[in-house]
């Protein structure tokens, strides 16, 4: 349950970890942005959200809903998709670029690079100077 709870969990500190040994700079979960983004990086305009895919309704299996009190965890879930978008939104018409980073694409070591140099690349791509 504390996974929401903006308290710093692992898959966060693996990207930012990544990001700094990478020659990024950011600051952490920065209250004045919308959903509170685990991490931002003004130079880039952009703002990453690490979503664990349970509490965030990924698409995968361990974005799977329990069988019990189904109807419970729908509308629960439900209601932080509708946030994570409306934030989303948000931080987009502030003209901030939003990137959402699942716990599932940081789970192997393979899956992890593939990740984390893509993001490299995204950023790259994107500096505003
Ligand atoms: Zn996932």
């Amino acid at each position: 349950m504390s996974k929401i709870s903006g308290k710093e969990t692992k898959p966060e500190i693996l990207v930012r970890r990544f990001l700094f040994a990478n020659g990024f700079r950011y600051r952490k979960n920065d209250k004045r942005y919308p959903g509170k983004p685990d991490i931002v990086l003004p130079k880039y305009k952009t703002v990453i959200f690490v979503h664990g895919c349970f509490w965030h309704g990924h698409d995968c299996p361990a974005g799977k809903l329990p069988e019990s009190n189904k109807k419970f965890w729908e509308e629960k879930i439900a209601g932080n998709v509708e946030r994570d978008k409306r934030n989303k939104a948000e931080l987009e018409n502030s003209g901030w670029k939003v990137i959402t980073i699942w716990q599932c694409e940081l789970k192997n070591k393979e899956v992890r690079e593939k990740t984390l140099n893509e993001l490299a690349n995204t950023l790259h791509n994107n500096t505003y100077q």
